[in-house]
């Protein structure tokens, strides 16, 4: 049997897993459950699951986790630093579901017990990328991407030399806003950009999507991933979101990843690798297809775009101030303190203020980046009061 963990289990990602696991559960031991606030899900999955310990990131939900799940053995635990201990406990696979910044620290704990981590969190690699693939190298443990793109490079780079890939193509649906005209862009509300035209998601990364900042975020993630230089890599829109990316070899041939919007689909394959295994996604029918489209993304409608290659040229702890930037600009929108096209901007300002302290040459550490993501938000909560006056 194989011991697993899953940190984010109550989110979109984190459901998914579950819903793979429990279609075969004699073939698993489930070891941790993580959740934040939504404590029913979680003890309705730690026992759904027979889970060893199930564990809130927020200390104000333990006494209600540990009452739903009184009498059933399963052990209980809240806050953050809970949550890095459950990921002490050894198993041979990890899913890393934590939406943002959050998820690093247990990411990082739980590559010391080598095995496999399966990362969702792409804000890992987007803060600490070089941070964790060392410690992944230091303990023999495996990192495989589970964002639907770069499994799909993953999947594309398969017997593959890495040196004789010319450029690689991430492709972005375009988002909730995708045919607007752009000055409507700045009267977008929440719950306009809080749905999604292809990809059922949590609603952070769904607001991204419509910003283009997760696909930013996704430039970020293969260049540290895989290790290739920033002018080789590319996003385009491509509304139906089928392909979800492209591997170009310097022969002139181009693989392409295409399947359904189903995140079970990448999910599944970290879970099953290296074997393939029946999943229950759908299959593709081209006949009923007919056509694809593709369109180059307009950087003036997406600044988020500009700011990833920024952030890839600067390197260092720039990907760290950038990510929590956007998680603080991210919930300013949502709080209803500054508008959609306002994100962009509060980024903007929080990387050229910090630009100057060195960011791009400093050495990552998870102290360094936890410091670095503090000033960030203390910066951006600055430009986005300065905004509301
Ligand atoms: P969700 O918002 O749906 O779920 C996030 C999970 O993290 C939930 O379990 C949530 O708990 C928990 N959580 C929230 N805040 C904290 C915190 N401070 N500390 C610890 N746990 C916390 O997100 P998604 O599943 O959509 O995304 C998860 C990650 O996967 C993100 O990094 C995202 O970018 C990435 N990803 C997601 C995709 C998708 O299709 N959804 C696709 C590719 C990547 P609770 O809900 O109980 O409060």
């Amino acid at each position: 049997m194989r011991r697993i963990s899953i940190f984010g289990s109550t989110g979109s990602i984190g459901c998914n897993t579950v819903d793979l696991v429990q279609r075969s559960p004699e073939e698993y031991s489930v070891v941790a459950l993580t959740g934040g606030r939504n404590v029913a899900k979680l003890a309705e999955q730690a026992k759904a699951l027979g889970a060893e310990i199930a564990v809130t990131a927020f200390e104000e939900c333990g006494d209600a986790l540990k009452d739903a799940l009184a009498g059933t053995g399963i052990e209980t635990a809240a806050g953050e630093a809970a949550v890095v201990a459950a990921a002490e406990r050894p198993v041979d696979w990890v899913m890393s579901a934590i939406v943002g910044a959050a998820g690093l620290p247990p990411g990082l704990k739980a590559l010391e017990h080598g095995g496999t981590l399966a990362l969702a969190n792409k804000e890992s690699l987007v803060t600490a990328g070089p941070l964790l693939l060392e410690t992944a190298e230091a303990h023999g443990a495996r990192v495989l991407p589970v964002d639907s793109e770069h499994s799909a490079v993953f999947q594309g780079l398969v017997g593959e030399d890495i040196d004789a890939v010319e450029r690689v193509i991430i492709t972005a649906s375009g988002g909730a806003f995708r045919d607007w005209p752009i000055e409507r862009l700045k009267e977008a509300t929440v719950a306009q950009a809080s749905s999604h035209p292809n990809w059922a998601m949590g609603q952070r990364i769904t607001i991204d999507s419509a910003s283009l900042f997760n696909k930013a975020l996704e430039l970020i993630e293969t260049h540290q991933f895989f290790g290739v230089d920033p002018e080789r890599i590319e996003a385009l829109i491509h509304p139906e979101s089928l392909i979800h990316a492209m591997v170009g070899f310097r022969d002139g041939a181009l693989m392409a990843h295409v399947g359904p919007p189903d995140m079970r689909h990448a999910i599944g394959y970290a879970l099953h690798w290296p074997e393939r295994r029946d999943l229950p996604v759908a299959r593709l029918d081209f006949a009923e297809i007919g056509s694809m489209t593709f369109q180059a993304p307009d950087e003036a409608r997406y600044p988020a775009l500009a700011l990833a290659r920024e952030v890839m040229r600067q390197g260092g702890l720039t990907g760290a101030a950038f990510n929590a930037a956007k998680e603080a600009a991210l919930d300013g929108f949502i709080g209803g303190r500054i508008g959609f096209l306002d994100m962009a901007g509060v980024v903007a300002d929080v990387i050229e203020k910090m630009s100057g302290e060195g960011l791009g040459k400093a050495a990552i550490t998870l102290d360094s980046v936890r410091h670095t993501d503090q000033m960030a938000r203390r910066w951006a909560d600055e430009f986005i009061e300065e905004r509301q006056r």
